[in-house]
């Protein structure tokens, strides 16, 4: 059988670039997608993939147009002659108190952080057979806490589980497995972001109260998108798995 291969989205920068190469370590070719008017460079995950030892194409797209969805499956399986893993990663941050919240920047958000995944896995699952995975990134908001100023980020991600449940049971006959990945606190471009997020400051404060004393790095997240899209997660589908250095189950003091 040849190495299987992965549709993953936002996979330029932060965690997307992670699963890229440690699936490069794995075996796994990838068929990264990534947003033209963000400022990553594509070809960088190129270079950590084949550095890597992995083979990896990075193709422009935007979760939002169900039509480059189905451009970038199909390219999968063009390129590398199957696709068996979808990991619906890319996703948008901004900060917007309710009272100053737009319909527009409300639906926006929706429309990338939820329904972007619903497009990727009807896309991908066109194209994937018996043995196959579907991941995606919710958030430990939305997921878990509450955000202040972000209640449509939160709003998104809370329904991500929910869309994963129900694929999990209706793809089941096919042998095709769905589960969701909760981050807690990750370093990353979006969460180096003051403006929208914590910054670098708020991160280095954030960690002191984690359990774990330190925020989470985008490979250790990458690394549980690899287990439960990979063979020793194979009775797994459903589920919601939080990974926060222990953020979420402190006691607060
Ligand atoms: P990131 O900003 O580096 O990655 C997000 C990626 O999504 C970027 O490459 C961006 O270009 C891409 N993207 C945004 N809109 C898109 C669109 N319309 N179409 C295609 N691609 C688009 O940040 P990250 O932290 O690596 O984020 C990855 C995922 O993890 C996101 O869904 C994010 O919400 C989630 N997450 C992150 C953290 C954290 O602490 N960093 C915590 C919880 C969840």
């Amino acid at each position: 059988m040849s190495r299987p291969v992965a549709l993953v989205t936002g996979a330029a920068s932060g965690i997307g670039q992670a699963v890229a190469v440690a699936y490069a370590r794995m075996g796994v070719r990838v068929m990264g997608g990534y947003l033209p008017a963000d400022p990553h460079d594509p070809a960088e995950t190129e270079r950590l993939v084949a550095q890597a030892g992995g083979e990896c194409s990075m193709m422009a797209m935007d979760v939002t147009d169900s039509a480059s969805l189905d451009a970038i499956a199909a390219a999968a399986v063009e390129r590398f002659g199957r696709l068996d893993y979808a990991v619906a990663n890319a996703g948008l941050l901004r900060r917007a108190p309710l009272l100053e919240m737009s319909d527009e920047q409300w639906n926006e958000m929706l429309n990338v952080d939820l329904t972007g995944v619903m497009r990727t896995f009807r896309s991908a699952s066109r194209h994937i057979g018996e043995g196959g995975a579907l991941v995606a990134i919710s958030s430990i908001a939305g997921g878990v806490y509450g955000w202040q100023d972000h209640a449509h980020y939160a709003a998104a991600k809370a329904g991500v589980p929910g869309l994963c449940r129900s694929l999990a049971v209706e793809f089941a006959p096919r042998g095709i497995r769905g589960n969701t990945i909760i981050p807690g606190l990750i370093e990353t471009p979006q969460s180096l972001d003051s403006k929208n997020s914590l910054g670098a400051d708020g991160l280095a404060k954030a960690g002191k109260a984690i359990p774990l004393g330190r925020v989470g790095r985008a490979s250790e997240v990458a690394d549980l998108v690899c287990f439960l899209t990979g063979p020793a997660s194979s009775y797994i589908t459903g589920q919601s798995i939080v990974i926060d250095g222990g953020l979420t189950v402190r006691w607060p003091e």
